[in-house]
């Protein structure tokens, strides 16, 4: 393990709560990256938790964006309130369905996104749309950043977008997401969205906080199942080839075939569930409708086998562990012995002096003393 780790772990990981950085002002606001631009100032939560407590449950949208900025804020004081706030509002959690959706850049998730969130808030659903994104702190917001792109959705009050939240490690990232969607929940939001780029280790973060997870493809690459990881694939509950309308009908229905015979050979992502691959247009919206379809009939069927409760159980417990394993991680690098006996035992290592089971073991016991 070298220091660039060390760094690189410090750096993305500003706000654990394991950290005692009382009394310092993380700043968040909407200010990427701000853990950074630390300022030794006390910070004092600006609404009680009952207050926020309340705007959530009543459905408040101010008191809810406040919220999910709490949450997502780095500073000590901020994420043990937010940690109270949660605490309050989970009994009142749970109710939705949570979707997933992966896809490269330009696979037309945001237009698709666009298309089936009015879709469903003229059928009476509340939609909120939310992006898992770890890059986003370097492109400033790659996906969903750009509000423009859903338009129609970002207009609607019934509808709530929340961009990715910025500048941490995928983990933190995802602590942060699984925490806002709570939130949503319990102010009565039943469809959840979470997006995310097809690059990365980001599709399996989303699938273990998702009830159903959609891979968005485009077909006439010519080259229909190269670019796209089999495991993936495997994640997936579903495939949507995008974009079949026009001249791209033909292709996109040759590339659902191809995607069926591809399945045929693979586990499916859920027990008792067939993934399918379907074609939509976002543009037009053909298809969308019938890809609701699909979900609600997962969700309908996963209900009555018990497997959408118990993943969701198990997810629960997975994130528990998860965040153990990465507190205990920034408390060991963290830690003044080890911080002092690294380096020495880092040459030793490199030099072939030391073993490197035996550097691991004296670093531990440094570290339980
Ligand atoms: P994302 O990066 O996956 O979110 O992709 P976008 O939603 O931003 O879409 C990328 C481009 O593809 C945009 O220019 C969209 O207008 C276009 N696009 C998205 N969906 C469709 C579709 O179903 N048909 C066509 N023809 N274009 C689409």
């Amino acid at each position: 393990m070298d220091n660039h780790f060390e760094d690189q772990y410090k750096k993305e990981n500003p706000g654990s709560a394991l950290k005692v950085n009382r009394g310092v002002e993380g700043g968040h606001e909407g200010s990427p990256g701000s853990a950074s631009r630390v300022t030794r100032k006390k910070t004092k939560p600006k609404f009680s938790t009952q207050q926020y407590v309340d705007g959530i449950l009543a459905c408040d949208r101010t008191m809810l964006g406040r919220a999910i900025t709490l949450i997502e804020s780095n500073a000590q004081a901020h994420q043990e309130q937010a940690q109270e706030v949660l605490k309050d509002i989970l009994p009142k959690s749970g109710n939705s369905i949570r979707v997933g959706i992966t896809g490269v850049p330009g696979a037309g998730k945001s237009t698709f996104i666009e298309s089936l969130g009015v879709k469903l808030i003229d059928k009476g659903h509340q939609v909120a749309v939310m992006a898992v994104d770890p890059s986003s702190s370097v492109t400033r917001g790659s996906i969903l950043g750009d509000k423009t792109r859903m338009e129609r959705l970002s207009r609607d009050p019934r509808a709530f977008i929340r961009p990715s939240p910025s500048g941490g490690a995928l983990g933190g990232v995802a602590r942060k997401t699984r925490e806002t969607m709570l939130l949503f929940e319990a102010a009565g939001y039943d469809v959840l969205l979470v997006e995310t780029v097809g690059v990365g280790q980001s599709e399996v973060t989303v699938r273990s906080m998702v009830d159903f997870f959609l891979l968005v493809l485009i077909a006439g690459a010519g080259d229909e199942l190269q670019g796209i990881k089999k495991g993936v694939i495997e994640l997936a509950d579903s495939i949507l080839i995008n974009k079949a309308d026009g001249d791209n009908i033909q292709p996109a229905k040759l590339a659902r075939a191809e995607y069926e015979r591809a399945l045929h050979y693979l586990q499916p992502a859920t027990k008792g569930w067939r993934t399918g691959v379907y074609t939509a247009s976002s543009t037009t919206e053909e298809g969308i409708e019938e890809l609701w379809d699909v979900i609600k009939s997962y969700q309908s069927l996963t209900m009555e086998n018990g497997v959408f409760q118990a993943r969701r159980r198990e997810q629960s417990k997975e994130w528990l562990h998860a965040m153990v394993q990465e507190q205990l991680r920034t408390m060991f690098y963290r830690h003044k012995e080890i911080a002092s006996a690294l380096p020495e035992i880092e040459k030793g290592v490199m030099d072939g002096t030391i073993p490197v089971t035996q550097g691991a073991w004296e670093l531990l016991n440094r570290f339980q003393k």
